[in-house]
């Protein structure tokens, strides 16, 4: 049941409300102002009815504390009163009641408005749950947003970069070098003969190699470079700050890097090589031509045998 002080310094006041009331909510009351707070703060009732003259505090001044209290703000105060002045009534609500009544009252007229307020407390605080689990939904809805732009920006096999992720960074390096920063080069790696190690130990070998091969070329480059798996056994370095010939550098270290290591699996050690394409960024032909020109000379490295490193650059005039 609700709760509704009534704070009046007649008992006969006090009585009658009470007997008004009391079949629908629990009635806890206060014969004076300084009393009425003190109740109001420690059993914070619903709904509070005070009377205006009171000895000691006068009911504006219990209003007005009350008003000012974080914990009994939110209570709506009716005031109950035999002054029928206009000023009365608006200092009533200026001193933050919700309603003014005046004596003699009609009790059905008094009961219509206690519910309306109760109604209206009611809707107050089922807007308060719902604007509660509007905040949650929306930080869960802002959580998973993240957590797919991650995942979309991640590789679920090697963690490394998608191919969303590095077009991303790859058009911000084209930016730089537009705006007079060193440019950039790209190495297209692909693994030899990878269809065999599926061929012949499994997919889920071949899932192993990927991800051993990924986590020694992330260890080998630097913390500015950004590697990505391109497609299904081809992997896509960015090197900002580099031209051609340093990138080729790198791919030959990771290509003697990968002749010297071996991969376990179920007992056997499994020898990978890569074949390498490497092309740097002209800020006259664009960024899709740079990584077509890297492509080029993979497919050149591919034909004359594998396991090698091809700069575009290098290519004859009829392969470029
Ligand atoms: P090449 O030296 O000419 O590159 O020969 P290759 O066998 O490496 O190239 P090919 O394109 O013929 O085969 C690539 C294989 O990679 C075929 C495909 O099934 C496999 N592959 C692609 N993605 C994955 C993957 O996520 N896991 C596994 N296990 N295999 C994959
Ligand atoms: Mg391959
Ligand atoms: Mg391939």
């Amino acid at each position: 049941m609700k709760k509704i002080l009534i704070a009046d310094d007649t008992p006969a006041n006090i009585t009658f409300l009470g007997d008004l009331l009391k079949d629908q909510y629990d009635i806890i009351v206060a014969t004076e102002g300084t009393s009425a707070c003190e109740i109001a703060k420690k059993e914070l009732p619903d709904l509070i009815l005070l009377d205006v003259m009171m000895p000691g505090m006068d009911g504006y001044s219990v209003c007005r504390a009350l008003k000012q209290s974080e914990e009994t703000s939110h209570i709506p105060v009716i005031f109950i009163t035999a002054r029928n002045d206009p000023d009365d009534v608006m200092a009533g609500f200026e001193a933050g009641g919700v309603d003014y009544v005046t004596k003699p009252f009609n009790p059905r007229e008094l009961n219509a408005r206690i519910n309306t307020h109760m109604e209206l407390l009611k809707a107050r605080e089922e807007l308060k749950t719902y604007a509660e689990s509007l905040e949650m939904l929306s930080q869960q809805l802002l959580n998973k947003t993240k957590e797919l732009n991650e995942s979309v920006r991640t590789d679920f096999l090697t963690g490394l970069a998608t191919r969303l992720h590095i077009m991303e960074k790859l058009h911000e390096e084209v930016h730089r070098a537009g705006r007079g920063k060193k440019s950039f080069a790209v190495i297209i790696s692909d693994i030899d003969h990878f269809k065999k190690i599926n061929d012949t130990y499994g997919h889920e070998c071949g899932d192993i190699v990927l991800s051993s091969i990924a986590k020694i070329l992330k260890d080998t480059i630097r913390a500015q470079d950004v590697l990505a798996r391109w497609g299904g056994e081809e992997f896509l370095f960015l090197l900002p700050e580099t031209d051609e010939a340093g990138a080729a550098i790198l791919a030959e270290k990771i290509r003697s890097i990968l002749g010297a290591s071996s991969i376990r699996y179920s007992g056997k050690d499994i020898a990978v090589t890569m074949t390498f394409g490497v092309s740097d960024f002209d800020i006259k032909s664009g960024i899709d031509t740079t990584i077509s020109k890297a492509d080029r000379a993979l497919y050149r490295g591919k034909n004359l045998g594998r396991n090698r490193v091809v700069t575009y650059s290098s290519l004859a005039a009829d392969e470029k």
